[in-house]
């Protein structure tokens, strides 16, 4: 049984690593932005108030997101255990979560935080190209054209899209970095930090956060 929070700025993996470590511990992983993109699908209206702030980037307010996932930690599925993803994203939800836990006598145990060098999260978060004519998608770390900006499939000249462009990128990695960074500092003055380097082929970062689970248990 682990209660775990995890952190990671876009681009170093977070969601990726926590299917693998929810499906290697039997835990459940929950993503607050896969269950208001669900919401939203389902047009509910939780969904379309919370569609209003992701169409805009911004942040779902604290009072929604907190009942929503302080419900859903209530369910069966999440008694034996659970690995957040996305939340929380402010010191707020955090503190809301903590409490909510002791009262049923639970906490968050550890939480793995994913760090990769700026470089590099930059190089595969701007790294995505696409064909406006074939559809084709390419990316300069994992799977680059065999002509540099040009489509392998029908040659034409590949396209970057606008929220792929490094001063787009950029301004998202700094609002990340912001209550990423604010949140890794509450949980450490909690001493349940636990920085993994994210760098290298993904199996081994799941490694890496494995041990770092398997310290606790
Ligand atoms: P994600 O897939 O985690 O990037 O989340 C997509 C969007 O859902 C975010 O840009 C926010 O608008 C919203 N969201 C997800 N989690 C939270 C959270 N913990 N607090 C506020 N908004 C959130």
């Amino acid at each position: 049984m682990v209660y775990c929070v995890l952190l990671g700025l876009p681009g170093a993996g977070k969601g990726t690593q926590a299917l693998n470590i929810a499906s290697d511990r039997g835990i459940l992983h929950i993503s607050t932005g896969d269950m208001f993109r669900e919401a939203s699908a389902n047009r509910t209206s939780l969904g379309l108030e919370a569609q209003e702030y992701m169409s805009k980037g911004e942040l779902v307010p604290d009072d929604v997101t907190i009942s929503m996932l302080l419900e859903r930690i209530e369910e069966d599925d999440a008694a034996s255990g659970f690995m957040l993803d996305g939340f929380p994203r402010t010191i707020k939800q955090a503190e809301a979560l903590d409490i909510a836990l002791e009262s049923s006598r639970k906490q968050i145990e550890v939480v793995p935080y994913i760090k990769v060098p700026e470089d590099l999260l930059m190089a595969r978060l701007t790294g995505r190209w696409s064909c406006p004519d074939c559809s084709a998608i390419y990316h300069t770390v994992t799977k680059a054209p065999e002509v540099d900006g040009v489509c392998d499939s029908c040659d034409s000249h590949l396209l970057q899209r606008s929220d792929d462009q490094p001063v787009t990128v950029k301004t998202r990695l700094d609002t990340n970095r912001e209550w990423t960074e604010a949140l890794a500092t509450y949980y450490e003055d909690q001493n349940k930090l636990r920085v993994v380097d994210g760098t290298g082929d993904p199996y081994l970062i799941t490694e890496r956060i494995i041990s770092v689970l398997d310290e606790i248990s």
